[in-house]
């Protein structure tokens, strides 16, 4: 786990006094790089581009109170989840409570106590890093590191509507180790692991464009998300997959193909439609991988629907 460094994050201040802003500056000197805006509607454009890691939001502010800045902010997937700490001059219950059911994560007294001030933020910032962390971790298959079946499953169902819309080609690619049953009852499973690993690594290889990704589908199987593929290319593709895995030359006596690791491959591509389902997709890839299979395993088979 990489340590926490305030040093590397971002705090929006946001008040329409700037001697405040200055002052704040000089409080949190060392924990972040500050940004701030004197004014609301610049406060939510700051946050939408900049994606700050904490935003010390002002209550009270001429033109768009802090409560409206927030408000708004809550309504932008882009900025619902940025950690808001209310700063405000009202002390009291029931202002303490308008501002945890604003949706703010804290807030501050005017005047400030440094202390307390520098406190609250460190505590915000370190909760926010923990979060993104685990957000990452979610996303991640816990062996091989790539992309688990989840997130896949969350990244097709983006792709294939952003596709049908643009009406563009979708490319699916199912990958499987051949003969791996037979690597594990040889080799013994932890070396098994380490085949899995090494396969996932040179596979993910393959994959270096925006929007592409491989992720593990399950067991020994792989799957690739190609968006905009040239279906020209498709056996280009299926050709890398192949070779960046006999490239690796991790010997298996026990397999029927090759003295090496081999994977077989099926790759298909589709402009989505709604007369094709996204499970529909899935299961011409899966069976183009078994035909693979079939016809000898350690090779491709492509299909364009
Ligand atoms: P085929 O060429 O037809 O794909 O044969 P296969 O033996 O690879 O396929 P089969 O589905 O019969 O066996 C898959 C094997 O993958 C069985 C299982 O032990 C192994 N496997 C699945 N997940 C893991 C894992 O996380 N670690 C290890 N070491 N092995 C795994
Ligand atoms: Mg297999
Ligand atoms: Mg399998």
């Amino acid at each position: 786990m990489p340590l926490f460094d305030p040093q590397k994050s971002q705090i929006l201040i946001v008040d329409d006094d700037i001697s405040i802003i200055h002052l704040l500056s000089e409080i949190l000197r060392g924990t972040g790089q500050i940004t701030f805006a004197t004014k609301g509607e610049q406060a939510i454009k700051m946050a939408q581009a900049n994606q700050p890691d904490l935003i010390l939001l002002d209550i009270s502010m001429a033109e768009m109170d802090g409560f409206e800045v927030c408000r708004q902010l809550k309504l932008d997937p882009d900025t619902k989840e940025l950690p808001i700490i209310f700063m405000t001059a009202q002390d009291g219950t029931e202002s303490e409570i308008q501002c945890f059911e604003a949706g703010a994560v804290d807030f501050v007294l005017k005047p400030f106590n440094p202390r307390v001030v520098q406190a609250r933020v460190n505590v915000h910032l370190r909760l926010k890093q923990h979060v993104e962390m685990l957000g990452a971790l979610a996303k991640r298959d816990g062996l091989t590191g790539l992309f688990n079946r989840r997130y896949f499953d969350e990244c097709y169902d983006a792709e294939y509507r952003r596709l049908q819309r643009h009406q563009l080609p979708l490319g699916l690619v199912f990958i499987d180790i051949d003969y791996f049953k037979k690597y594990n009852d040889f080799y013994g499973h932890l070396e098994g692991d380490e085949v899995l690993k090494r396969v996932a690594h040179a596979l993910a290889s393959v994959c270096k464009r925006p929007g592409e990704m491989v992720a593990r589908f399950g067991g020994e199987e792989f799957v690739a998300l190609i968006p905009h593929i040239d279906p020209q290319n498709l056996s280009n593709l299926g050709e890398s997959f192949c070779t960046v895995v006999r490239e690796l030359q991790i010997p298996h006596l026990q397999s029927d193909t090759s003295a090496h690791v081999t994977v077989s491959v099926g790759v298909v591509s589709a402009i989505p439609s709604k007369d094709l389902s996204q499970s529909a997709l899935l299961e011409a890839a899966d069976k183009t991988l078994y035909s693979a299979k079939h016809h000898g395993r350690n090779r491709f088979e492509t299909l364009i629907l």
